[in-house]
């Protein structure tokens, strides 16, 4: 990962009762123009963060798997369902599926999604903040602002736009 988006998660790890905080009255006050402010915050960060210098979430968090997500995965290596699950897929504490292993076994040495066509729903909504109600979504932002940047960057313009929250 780059150094400079290094130094952001590390701000953020710094800040996190202060952004948790800010993030539970925002989700209190849930203001109408949130949606529209934090797409428009999403698409500025990532005008300056470069996924492929970074891979954090591919990393160190990996996704949640649904069953068509084990499915599409399945089909993408020719192998039934049971075969992949047996071979890349565990159980995790919450009685979740996830990757056997971290980093994600599918990352590439230069950042590449090697089964981009293929990889999972939370793969493709990953960091969520350019959904639709958001205000559902910010206790995950509260954590990814420790995982992704472009997460940090994002809660650092509402609390600037939201001073009151
Ligand atoms: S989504 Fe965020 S954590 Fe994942 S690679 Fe892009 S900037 Fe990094
Ligand atoms: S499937 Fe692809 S996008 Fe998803 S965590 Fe693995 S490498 Fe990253």
């Amino acid at each position: 990962m780059l150094e400079s988006y290094q130094k952001m998660l590390e701000k953020a790890k710094t800040k996190s009762g202060e952004n948790k905080k800010f993030l539970e009255k925002l989700k209190q006050k849930k203001p109408a123009d949130l949606d529209l402010l934090t797409h428009t915050l999403h698409d500025k960060a990532f005008e300056n963060i470069d996924c492929l210098q970074c891979a954090n979430c591919c990393k160190t968090a990996g996704p949640l798997l649904l069953d068509k997500d084990i499915s599409r995965l399945a089909a993408h290596f020719r192998k039934t369902p049971a075969e992949f699950t047996s071979q890349y897929v565990k159980i995790d504490e919450d009685a979740d599926y996830i990757f056997k292993t971290l980093p994600c076994p599918f990352l590439l040495s230069d950042h590449y999604c090697s089964v981009y066509e293929s990889r999972p729903n939370a793969c493709r909504e990953f960091p969520h903040t350019s959904q639709r109600n958001i205000y559902q979504k910010l206790k995950i932002t509260y954590f990814n602002t420790m995982i992704c940047p472009a997460v940090a960057e994002v809660v650092e313009g509402l609390k600037k736009a939201y001073p009151s929250a």
